[in-house]
């Protein structure tokens, strides 16, 4: 760590430049202000509790700032992307799971314990799918990566999709399957871009923001699942929060690593 640290030390002196700290983007829940992180995603099994900056600051000697991957692609959108140019934006990213931040009048909305926009858990259906959070329903169990994932397998076990041949089985897969004209494949892309439409739908109702940005690796899906997504957000939210709002696609490679870095450079 401490080398690694020396060597970017080096090559930043070499172009005049210092290095200002460490900003850390990880997933599940953390305690902005401690620096700690409280419980790790299922990514990192059994990371509870563990005082990271303290750790980091201990071996570096520089200041260290972390915070989870959602509220990072937020910031990062905020300082560099799609939420330089307006007040109040809500960033939405769709990978394995569902994650993102809520920015207010420029600032990110951390809620009571940093743990505002858990947006993969907004709920599309009272008694539906269940969660990996222990509820049912949540948007993530049904737009998500894993979730087209889940719907996949499930239609497979019922004979109506065809799965040989598709491995790894993610959102990459069922969207080739989609443009190659199974039927079966487009009707679940688009459904889940339905399921997220409606979570989006209520999001521009409460907060009123000016833009949603949509990011992560699930929107490489295109059309396919924009497209119902757009549809359905224009058919589901009140006409006052649907004017005010665009919804775009970031431009931004790796947001949550840049949101790291603006945490130390915009504290
Ligand atoms: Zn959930």
């Amino acid at each position: 760590m401490a080398r690694l640290v020396a060597r970017v030390a080096d090559d930043a002196a070499r172009v005049g430049a210092g290095v200002a700290g460490i900003g850390v983007s990880t997933g599940g829940r953390v305690d902005a202000e401690r620096g700690v992180v409280l419980e790790s995603s299922a990514l990192i099994e059994g990371w509870n509790d563990v005082p990271l900056a303290a750790r980091l600051r201990e071996r570096t000697g520089l200041s260290i700032r972390i915070d989870n991957d959602g509220h990072c692609a937020a910031i990062a959108e905020r300082h560099f992307g799609h939420g330089r140019d307006v007040r109040s934006f809500v960033t939405v990213v769709v990978g394995t799971g569902i994650g993102g931040g809520v920015v207010l009048d420029g600032q990110l909305w951390r809620g009571a314990r940093n743990a505002a926009g858990e947006l993969g858990h907004l709920m599309v259906d009272v008694e539906g799918r269940p969660c990996a959070c222990g509820g049912r329903g949540c948007v993530e169990a049904y737009a998500s990566g894993s979730g087209l994932a889940e719907r996949a397998r499930e239609l497979a076990a019922a004979g109506v999709l065809d799965l040989a041949g598709t491995s790894p089985l993610d959102a990459q897969a069922l969207g080739r399957m989609a443009s190659q004209g199974d039927a079966a494949a487009r009707d679940l892309v688009a459904a889940g871009g339905r399921a997220l439409g409606v979570a989006l739908a209520s999001l521009l109702n409460v907060f009123n923001p000016e833009r949603i940005v949509l990011g992560g690796p699930v929107l490489r899906l295109g059309d396919a699942y924009l497209a119902p997504l757009r549809d359905t957000v224009a058919r589901r939210t009140l006409s006052t929060q649907r004017d005010a709002a665009d919804i775009v696609v970031s431009e931004l490679e790796d947001a949550p690593l840049l949101g790291a870095a603006a945490l130390v450079l915009f504290p």
